[in-house]
C-alpha cells in the first residue's frame, strides 16, 4: 500500500493535507524546504522556507499577515517592519494568487490569535526574507472560501484556478488513489495493463461514434473507441489471459445531464473463466479498492438478483436496495374488473402494479402532483388511494367492487391510512413510472439511509431487447455477449445472456459478460440482430476471423471510473471529479473546443462543410 492510499477518503481526516497522506518533504532548495501544511507546532523555533500562492493578505496595525497556500494546506506568514527587512516592503505589494517563497522562524501564536480551523493554526512563520516568484492578475473568483456563488461556466473557463481549490484537489487525489488501488490489486493478480488504439474502427456499444478524418486515406475515417471491447477480446485470443486498462472511451451521445462524451473505464478481461469467476475476482477487487480509499465495506459474496426479479420488485435493473416500497403485481386481483380503464389495459396484455407507500398524510395538491409526475414519466395516469376501513378513500374507489378493494389491500399489505399508488399501462411503462416514483417517494419520506451501502449483481439478463419502434432485436449489452445455453433462432426474445452488472445504491457502476468465443455463435447472434453476413464481415470480419484461430472462453467487465469517484467523493456531478471536463453540451470552455478549422486543414483531410452546418440537411 502506498503512503497516499493510507489516508481516509476525503473530508475531515484527509482535508488537512488534501488527502495526500504522508507526502514526503520536498527536497530543500532555494524555494522551499517544507510544505505549508507541515508547519505544525512540532516545528516551533525551526527555520523554515515555504513556497506557494498568496491566499489572503491582511494589514494589522503595522504587521502584514499573509496566508500562504500550497497543495498541502495553508500557513500564516507575519511580516514585521523591524525584522522582515526588504520583505516587509514586498508584503505591502502582495496580492491574492501571487507566487511567493518566504523564510523565517516558526513561532507560536498568541493564545487569542490561534486559529483552530487550520491544522497550522497554532503557529506562524516570522518572515526574515521573501521573494516574489510570479505575479498574478486579479483572479475572476476567490480561490478559497467561495461556496456556490461562482457559476460553473466561470469555473470551467478558468479551470486551472478552480483546481487550486481544496475540494477539487481532494477529488482528483481520491481519483488517483482509486486507480492506484485498482492497478495494485490487478497487477498482483497477474493482470497485464495493455494500451489499445484510440484511432480505430467503430465498436458497437450503442452510441454514435466520434469520427476522425484520415488525411492519408481521404474519404476514410477512424472512429474513436466507444470501449476497448474488441481489442480486449483479441488480447484473449493472443493468450494474455488477464488484461486490464484504465481506458478512455468516447460516445457521442445525445446530451444528457451529467454524462461526458469522453469518459474513463476500468476495463478488464480474463480467459478460461465462467461468470462466477469474473464476479468473484471483481468482488475482491472492489473490496480492496474501497478499503484503500475509505469507501464502503462490502460483504462478499455480494447479493445477486436476476434481472426479472429486479424489474418485478423495483421496476428497474438498477435497484436501490436501501429501502422497501416494492412494486406489487395486481393484475390477478383485477382480472374480472368492471372498471374500464383497468380492464382494457389487462385485455391488451398490459399490467397493473402498485406501491404501498405506508401511512402518510399527503395534501391533495401533492396527490395531484404525483399524477402529473406519473404522466411526465410516461404513464397515462395514476391511481392514488388511502386504505380506509375495508375499502379506499380515493376517486377511483367507486369503480371497484368491495371484493376487489379488499383483495388489493391484501396484496399491497395495506393497513389503515396507508397511501397506495397504482399504475396501469404496458409493462415497461409501469416499471419505468413506478420504479422512478418509488425513488421519489423514498426521498420524499426520508426512507433512504444515506450511511447504508447496498451492492448487488444483476444477473440473468435477456440477450436481446425488442425495439418496438424499429421492429427488431437489439443487444441488451453488446453483440459479443454470450447467450446462456444454445440460442433458439426462432425465439431470440427468450434467450438469456451470461452478462452481469454491479449496482451500488441504485446506480450501475460496472457491467460485463462472458463473451462469445465461437465464430458460429457470433454469426448466429449477428443474424438475430439483423446484421447480415456481409455487413458482419465488413465491420467485424477481423473478430470473426480471430475467433477461428483458437479463441479461449473468456469474459470481463468494465467500470465507469468517473461515476465511481463521484460517488466516493460524494459530489453532485461527475464534472467535479474530472480535471478538465466538458459542459453538458460538449464544450470545453477552457480551450474553446470544438472549434472551426482552417479551410486549408479541411482540404488536407478532404472534408467539406455542408453550408447549413448540419450534417444530413
Ligand atoms: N465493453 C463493455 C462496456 O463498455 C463492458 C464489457 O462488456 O466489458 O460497457
Amino acid at each position: 500500500m502506498s503512503d497516499v492510499g493510507a489516508q481516509a477518503a476525503s473530508g475531515a481526516a484527509g482535508a488537512a493535507e488534501s488527502g495526500v497522506g504522508r507526502l514526503p518533504d520536498p527536497a530543500a532548495n532555494g524555494y522551499r524546504d517544507t510544505w505549508c501544511g507541515r508547519v505544525l507546532p512540532d516545528r516551533v523555533d525551526d527555520e523554515v522556507r515555504v513556497a506557494g500562492w498568496v491566499n489572503r493578505r491582511r494589514d494589522h496595525g503595522g504587521l502584514i499577515f499573509i496566508d500562504l497556500r500550497d497543495r498541502t494546506g495553508i500557513v500564516q506568514l507575519v511580516f514585521h517592519p523591524d525584522t522582515s527587512g526588504a520583505a516587509f516592503e514586498l508584503a505591502h505589494k502582495l496580492r491574492a494568487e501571487d507566487v511567493l517563497s518566504a523564510r523565517g522562524k516558526v513561532v507560536r501564536r498568541d493564545e487569542e490569535t490561534i486559529n483552530p480551523a487550520l491544522p497550522t493554526g497554532e503557529v506562524e512563520v516570522a518572515v526574515a526574507g521573501a521573494e516574489l516568484l510570479a505575479d498574478s492578475e486579479t483572479p475572476p473568483f476567490q480561490i478559497e472560501g467561495y461556496a456556490d456563488d461562482v457559476g460553473e461556466d466561470t469555473r470551467l473557463r478558468y479551470r486551472y484556478l478552480d483546481l487550486r481549490r481544496a475540494p477539487m484537489r481532494e477529488a482528483l487525489v481520491l481519483r488517483h488513489r482509486l486507480t492506484a488501488a485498482m492497478r495494485e490489486f490487478l497487477g498482483a493478480e497477474g493482470f497485464v495493463d495493455v494500451e489499445t488504439p484510440v484511432l480505430t474502427r467503430s465498436t458497437p456499444e450503442g452510441a454514435r461514434d466520434f469520427l476522425v478524418p484520415s488525411r492519408q486515406q481521404q474519404g476514410s475515417f477512424y472512429a474513436l473507441p466507444q470501449s476497448p471491447q474488441l481489442f480486449k477480446q483479441l488480447l484473449m485470443v493472443s493468450g494474455f489471459e488477464r488484461y486490464f486498462q484504465i481506458a478512455r472511451c468516447f460516445r457521442d451521445e445525445a446530451t444528457r445531464a451529467d454524462r461526458q462524451a469522453e469518459f474513463t473505464q476500468l476495463d478488464v478481461e480474463m480467459s478460461f473463466v465462467e461468470a462466477d469467476d469474473v464476479i468473484a475476482i471483481n468482488e475482491r477487487m472492489l473490496s480492496h479498492v474501497f478499503e484503500a480509499v475509505g469507501g464502503p465495506e462490502i460483504e462478499i459474496p455480494m447479493q445477486r438478483m436476476p434481472y426479472r426479479e429486479a424489474l418485478d420488485r423495483f421496476g428497474t435493473d438498477r435497484p436501490d436496495l436501501r429501502f422497501g416500497l416494492e412494486l406489487v403485481d395486481l393484475g390477478e386481483a383485477l382480472r374480472g374488473t368492471e372498471f374500464k380503464v383497468f380492464r382494457s389495459v389487462l385485455e391488451s396484455g398490459g399490467s397493473i402494479r402498485g406501491i404501498n407507500a405506508g401511512k402518510r398524510e399527503v395534501p391533495r395538491k401533492d396527490l395531484d402532483g404525483f399524477i402529473s409526475r406519473a404522466q411526465e414519466l410516461g404513464a397515462k395516469g395514476l391511481v392514488w388511494a388511502f386504505r380506509e376501513g375495508e375499502g379506499w378513500r380515493s376517486p377511483t374507489a367507486k369503480f371497484l367492487s368491495e371484493a376487489e378493494l379488499a383483495e388489493l389491500n391484501r396484496l399491497l399489505g395495506a393497513e389503515e391510512g396507508d397511501l397506495l399508488l397504482l399504475v396501469a399501462d404496458k409493462r415497461p411503462v409501469v416499471n419505468a413510472v413506478l420504479g422512478q416514483m418509488r425513488l421519489d417517494l423514498g426521498e420524499r419520506f426520508g426512507l433512504i439511509d444515506e450511511s447504508e451501502n447496498r451492492l448487488v449483481w444483476i444477473v440473468d439478463f435477456p440477450l436481446f431487447l425488442y425495439d418496438e419502434v424499429e421492429k427488431r432485436f437489439d443487444a441488451m449489452h453488446h453483440p459479443f455477449t454470450a447467450p446462456a445455453g444454445a440460442l433458439d433462432p426462432d425465439d431470440p426474445g427468450a434467450a438469456l445472456s451470461q452478462a452481469y452488472d454491479v449496482v451500488w445504491n441504485g446506480q450501475e457502476i460496472g457491467g460485463g459478460s462472458i463473451r462469445i468465443h465461437s465464430a458460429e455463435v457470433q454469426q448466429q447472434v449477428f443474424a438475430a440482430l439483423g446484421i447480415d453476413a456481409e455487413t458482419a464481415k465488413a465491420r467485424f470480419g477481423f473478430l470473426l476471423e480471430a475467433l477461428r484461430y483458437g479463441a479461449p472462453p473468456h469474459g470481463g467487465i468494465a467500470y465507469g471510473i468517473d461515476r465511481l469517484v463521484q460517488r466516493l467523493a460524494g459530489v453532485e456531478t461527475i464534472r467535479d471529479v474530472i480535471a478538465f471536463p466538458k459542459t453538458a453540451s460538449g464544450f470545453d470552455l477552457l480551450t474553446g473546443a470544438p472549434a472551426p478549422v482552417d479551410a486549408a486543414q479541411l482540404r488536407e483531410v478532404g472534408v467539406a462543410i455542408h453550408k447549413s452546418g448540419k450534417a444530413g440537411h
